[in-house]
């Protein structure tokens, strides 16, 4: 490592044991320390020796990032990732101070970060990536991200720089990323379903994007979820490619999901305690990366069993008796898969909703107006709305066609408290925007309800 290099990972060193000091839990304030000295200190830090694998998209990048280091680990690999939500410069700078030595070295043999979509052509650009795996590209808070057409052609000229021997793996049901990945002349992976109509309940409402990217022309076929499909161009050649490592049914269970799939002519039957047939796509993506790396079938099998829900991401736990479920939904696609994930399991769901407008919740509520509320509003058996925008929720809900009582509580411990209280013996469900998740999380670790998570 050169000296600049050197110099900016011990001040990032230090800085990392000043703010466990200070009590403050910055992940990424080391990174920040250190790219103030060099700037290029990822690039410089990070050395070919070992695999690196990015992935980047709208959603599911927590969910695959812990998948693949799994199938890594259960195959005897040691793997550096940073942490979820940790996914600028900084934070990946944060994780390669945290398992360098003082002297520069490490002994892992693969690198694995999940990268924010705008930080994504830089972060490219610096470390060179052996395998990038883009997940896909929907529409999320509108006032953060602005235009994902912005994003896609962002992400094709970065893709064009790529080293000619890295791999790109990419949705095959995602038209708008077939487009971005045709400037690659590198290998490609596909990964996605085959058969949209096995895969349950269509979530069609927040669809974003149902025109051709190569001529502008209307695509037929079967849509799944938002954009993503089987789809054809009725004016051009365009289609969506048929996946290399394909998802075949996906089917809910009494605690988590049976995943059918197919590669290398070879079918599969994976079971996962995570629910959802989002979390099945997210699976696909991970076992195309680890085919990609020749990780084994046996490793793959181990890995998967061994990965529980992420942190705020359906996760279950008990509350005076009751089972009560968390969910992070971020964006309408987002959401309205975890609607279908609740519906999947209860036909009168007991919900709490909270929707905060902070920087990272997105501070413009009105997406809220894309979920597919109506869908289920008429089954809703109790419902909480809590958060800074509460009331929001509960026009928006209203207007859904909700014909119970709506309990408007903007204090989020008061609404845990009420929805419990007014629940019967059903789960509970809580479906959270993100700093909402974060504010209950601590409560329920607070109140011993849940164990901290810190790599999370
Ligand atoms: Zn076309």
């Amino acid at each position: 490592m050169r000296a600049r290099s050197l110099l900016a990972l011990w001040a990032g060193k230090v800085a990392a044991i000043a703010t466990r000091v200070g009590g403050s839990q910055g992940t990424s304030f080391p990174g920040l320390v250190a790219l103030r000295i060099d700037p290029r200190f990822i690039q410089h830090a990070s050395n070919r020796k070992h695999v690196t694998i990015l992935l980047s998209g709208t959603n599911g990048k927590t969910t695959t990032a812990r998948f693949i280091t799994a199938m890594l680990e259960a195959s005897g690999k040691k793997v550096l990732a940073n942490p979820a939500g940790a996914n600028l410069s900084t934070g990946i700078a944060a994780a390669l101070i945290r398992n360098l030595s003082w002297g520069g070295s490490n002994d892992y043999t693969h690198a694995l970060f999940e990268v924010d979509e705008h930080a994504l052509p830089t972060v490219a650009q610096a470390l060179k990536p052996s395998v990038l795996l883009l997940t896909n590209l929907f529409r999320d808070q509108l006032d953060r991200f602005g235009e994902i057409d912005t994003i896609a052609s962002r992400w094709k000229e970065a893709i064009k720089k790529l080293p000619v021997d890295s791999v790109l793996i990419v949705n095959a049901n995602d038209p708008r990323l077939i487009a971005v990945s045709t400037g690659f002349t590198g290998r490609k992976v596909f990964f996605g379903a085959t058969e949209p109509g096995l895969l349950g309940t269509p979530n069609l409402n927040a669809a974003d994007s149902t025109r051709c990217p190569s001529c502008g022309g209307v695509l037929s076929g079967d849509r799944f979820m938002a954009h993503l499909g089987v789809l054809r161009c009725g004016i051009c050649s365009f289609r969506t490619p048929t996946p290399d490592v394909a998802l075949l049914h996906y089917r809910p269970e009494e605690t988590g999901s049976k995943i059918g799939l197919m590669f290398e002519k070879k079918n599969l039957t994976l079971q996962t305690p995570l629910e959802g047939r989002f979390n099945a796509l997210n699976l696909v993506a991970a076992v195309a990366v680890a085919r990609t790396l020749e990780v084994s079938e046996k490793s793959i099998l181990a890995g998967v069993a061994s990965v529980r829900q992420a942190f705020g991401r359906a996760e279950h736990f008990q509350a005076q008796g009751r089972e009560v479920i968390l969910h992070l939904a971020k964006n309408p696609t987002g959401y309205n898969e975890v609607l279908i994930a609740i519906t999947e399991r209860v036909s009168q769901p007991e919900l709490l909703l909270a929707l905060n407008d902070y920087w990272a919740d997105g501070q413009d509520a009105s997406w809220i107006w894309d979920i597919d509320f109506e869908r289920m509003a008429a089954s809703i058996q109790q419902l909480t709305v809590s958060g800074v925008r509460a009331g929001d929720l509960a026009i928006r809900l209203a207007t859904a066609g909700v014909a119970k009582e709506i309990n408007v509580e903007a204090n989020l411990e008061s609404a845990f408290d009420l929805a419990l209280k007014k629940s019967s013996d059903q789960p509970l469900h809580i479906v959270a925007s993100y700093t909402a998740m974060l504010f209950l999380r601590k409560l329920l670790v607070r109140r011993g309800l849940v164990t901290k998570e810190w790599n999370a």
